[in-house]
């Protein structure tokens, strides 16, 4: 039976007669919603009058969030237009962005003005596969190398499992790592315009059970954390993890001086010393000044898992100054994502202003060919990754990060 008595509801909570996530049994998902504020505002003393007022569908975003009381809300800003020649990508972009940090949308549009005056950046994906890896139980080594052995045999069988789950998933390769006793199988598959994370542990689920049916292994954990998810790790920057994308431009040096107030071998030094050295030195996984903001703002706005900036920052930044054919210096700037998980359809994608931002990017919901999307989103991102890492590098090595933070007011 449903109720329109947030009160009652918080009430027969409160008195433990109601689990704080049953009450979407007994109510409309709004009057739930208002219930546990309720609840949690008599508990805590705390005004959730903000938190309240949101404007998407609470039944909508079920999917989305358990026990909900509201939202939270980024301010979120635009950054270019930029031109941007990729493989999916293609023609000028504004990049939406959601952050707290005064200042990022600034130096990103200064990054993105200067790629537009010298004709825009080119980027590709060179890599694509979503992952997941389970870890297997064996008796010893002799089994484990069975089990890699039936693996290599067996990758017809596995992709015939695994795809049986998915109209859009294909698999495209099962590596196998041993520990002693334990077997990971890092599957990897294109997941087309989602992320995947779903759709790739439900098709390796049942890859295990034709496993367990036809070798000795023992499945211990669907995610044997080889993937790897949401945590900082070597082997997505090795080998990749949904989408290896890198972005590039070549500004002339003049142009450096005029809109970066800087040259072209300042920002290489300062890109040499802080982003490859000083990164080194520090035992760092990405080598770049601050590819997270750009990859943290751009997945809260366009509805990415933001637990994935995790691996989605992990980038390397490079900046040389070229001689070119006149004899002046060109300053040559790259950024390479190795592991950027990206989707334009499933997770929080669908969310009404995450699916107005990726309508700004004109890449909501599914692609053209399939993946398309999703592949473009990528290719813009690591476009306004380059436009903050130029920007910041410009700051730092013309001494001007100091005075920019301090006109802002911030
Ligand atoms: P999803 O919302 O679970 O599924 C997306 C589905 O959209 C696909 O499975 C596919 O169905 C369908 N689809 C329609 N058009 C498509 C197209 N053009 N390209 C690809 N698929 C298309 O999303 P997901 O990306 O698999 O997973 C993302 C969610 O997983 C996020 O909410 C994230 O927070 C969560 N997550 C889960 C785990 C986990 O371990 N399960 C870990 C981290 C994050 P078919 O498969 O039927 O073709």
């Amino acid at each position: 039976m449903t109720t329109t008595d947030p009160a009652a509801l918080a009430d027969r909570v409160a008195d433990g007669e109601l689990r704080i996530h049953e009450l979407e049994d007994h109510a409309d998902y709004d009057t739930a919603a208002e219930a546990r504020r309720l609840l949690v505002e008599r508990e805590t003393g705390a005004d959730l009058e903000a938190v309240a007022d949101y404007t998407f569908d609470a039944e909508q975003a079920d999917p989305n969030v358990d026990n909900m009381i509201g939202a939270a809300q980024v301010p979120m800003g635009v950054a270019g237009p930029v031109p941007v020649d990729g493989s999916a990508a293609e023609g000028d972009y504004y990049l939406p962005l959601a952050t707290t940090e005064g200042a990022l949308l600034a130096s990103v549009n200064r990054g993105l003005s200067t790629i537009r005056s010298v004709g825009g950046a080119t980027t590709r994906v060179t890599k694509n596969g979503m992952t997941r890896a389970p870890v297997f139980r064996v008796g010893g080594v002799a089994e484990a190398a069975e089990v890699v052995e039936w693996v290599a045999d067996n990758v017809d069988r596995l992709r015939e499992a695994a795809e049986s789950t998915t109209s859009h998933g294909e698999l495209l390769d099962v590596e196998p790592y041993v520990v002693g006793d334990s077997v990971y199988l890092r599957f990897a598959y294109d997941t087309k315009d989602a992320m995947g994370m779903n759709m790739v542990t439900i098709a390796t689920g049942e890859a295990c059970e034709l496993v367990e049916e036809e070798t000795p292994a023992d499945l211990v954990a669907l995610s044997g954390n080889l993937c790897s998810d949401k945590k900082p790790a070597a082997i997505n920057a090795v080998e990749g993890r949904g989408r290896s994308v890198t972005a590039d431009v070549l500004i002339p040096g003049d142009v450096v001086e005029d809109r970066l107030h800087t040259t072209p071998e300042a920002i290489a030094e300062a890109n040499t010393r802080k982003n490859l050295t000083g990164s080194a030195k520090a035992g760092s996984l990405g080598f770049n000044a601050h590819a997270a903001n750009v990859v943290a703002a751009a997945f809260l706005a366009t509805g990415q898992d933001e637990a994935q900036v995790v691996e989605g920052a992990n980038a390397i930044t490079t900046m040389d100054a070229r001689e070119n054919d006149e004899g002046t210096t060109d300053l040559y700037a790259s950024v390479s994502l190795a592991s950027l998980e990206v989707g334009t359809v499933g997770g929080g994608t669908k969310l009404p202003t995450q699916a107005e931002a990726l309508e700004i990017l004109g890449l909501r919901g599914g692609g053209d060919p399939a993946g398309s999307n999703a592949a473009a989103l990528a290719e813009v991102i690591a476009v306004g990754s380059l436009a903050g890492e130029l920007s910041l590098l410009a700051a730092l090595s013309s001494r001007h990060l100091v005075s920019a933070h301090e006109d802002l007011g911030r």
